[in-house]
């Protein structure tokens, strides 16, 4: 594997390049899942509040902030806003 910095050219193991690639791939996500996992949001057919785990957030179809999400509550899917309040107090279904 050849890595091009500029006008250099780095030979660099192939193993090296995966592991380099993985970690970065990482560094970008885990924050990103963290965030996704911590952010409230607010159903819009029945308005109760809650938090979805990390994977439900990744495979979720979204649309700016809003995602297609199916309620905890009242069990019907709608686009969902991230809550105003994203304080951890009064949330419905913290699941
Ligand atoms: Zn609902």
């Amino acid at each position: 594997m050849t890595i091009n910095w500029f006008d250099e050219h780095f030979e660099v193991p192939l193993g090296f390049g995966i592991t380099i690639t993985i970690i970065i791939i990482l560094l970008v996500l885990v924050p990103v899942l963290i965030y996704l996992s911590k952010t409230i949001y607010v159903c819009d057919k029945c308005g109760c509040r809650f938090r979805l785990k990390w994977y439900k957030c990744m495979f979720s179809i979204h649309m700016n902030d809003d995602r297609y999400l199916k309620c905890p509550k009242c069990k019907k899917k709608s686009w969902c806003s991230p809550s105003y309040n994203q304080n951890g107090n009064n949330i419905d279904i913290d699941k």
